[in-house]
């Protein structure tokens, strides 16, 4: 996994740059798990952009580690802000739960109400970076998004 990051990582755009339209992005997240879905159902799915967000998430807690984990996740949100992925906000924290809030999430925000939520990708991001921090699997899932009319997207991980 570590090796298709490194690879990936690397862009010769000397003209163009790195950043792309959203929409772009939004086709490639959106219209991959419609085939994906049609070819090996929706729950199949979801789990393929699951552990896409993990892997992220994995490579990402490395990098990012740090003991205290306020500091973690203040430097995940730094992350989260200056990929444009969205704005991170640490909602609610205790010993078994984590919370966040991704406003201006990069799949979802400002699109319609489609009755559902979405934003698997984002969800296993969070999973992983906790998952390394906790040194463990946790259970994590998306408890608000603007694709379900609610405004902003939100994580809840039980560790
Ligand atoms: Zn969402």
């Amino acid at each position: 996994m570590e090796d298709i990051l490194n690879q990936i990582s690397k862009v010769k755009r000397d003209k163009l740059g790195t950043d792309i339209p959203i929409l772009i992005f939004r086709v490639l997240r959106h219209y991959t798990h419609v085939y994906a879905s049609d070819l090996l159902g929706e729950r199949a799915s979801n789990i393929l952009f699951i552990n896409a967000g993990k892997a992220l998430g994995d490579q990402l807690g490395e990098r990012l580690y740090d003991e205290d984990l306020k500091r973690y996740l203040e430097k995940i949100s730094e992350f989260v802000e200056r990929e444009k992925i969205g704005i991170l906000k640490v909602t609610e924290l205790n010993d078994n739960k984590l919370v966040v809030q991704l406003d201006e999430c990069i799949t979802c925000a400002g699109m319609d109400n489609i009755g559902k939520r979405i934003c698997f990708f984002e969800v296993g991001l969070v999973a992983g970076l906790v998952e390394k921090y906790l040194g463990k699997k946790v259970i994590a899932y998306e408890t608000k998004c603007n694709a379900n009319g609610e405004e902003t997207c939100e994580v809840t991980v039980n560790f």
